[in-house]
């Protein structure tokens, strides 16, 4: 029954790139560059809250994420801390 052999293969396949998927999620960093915040972001400087849904200004912010601040103007990364070496 080759069919078989050809279903049950599919199954474990899948279930094998689910386990990968689940992994790779649970390991995910939740610091340093290519980290994942989930957490909402308040500006560090007015407190202001930073829209989930973000419109990157420049393209560290695409590739890294992070926010301008729309009342201050002030650069905040993914973190919710304040980036350095720019005049807000
Ligand atoms: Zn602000």
């Amino acid at each position: 029954m080759s069919v078989m052999i050809l279903i049950l293969g599919a199954v474990f396949a899948l279930a094998l790139v689910a386990v990968i998927v689940v992994v790779v999620i649970a390991l995910w960093p939740r610091e340093g560059k290519l980290g994942i915040n989930l957490k909402n972001v308040n500006c560090p400087r007015c407190a202001t809250p930073m829209p989930a849904t973000r419109l990157p200004k420049n393209t560290k912010q695409v590739l890294w994420g992070g926010w301008t601040c729309p009342k201050c103007g002030c650069e905040i990364d993914k973190y919710g801390a304040e980036v350095p070496g720019r005049a807000g």
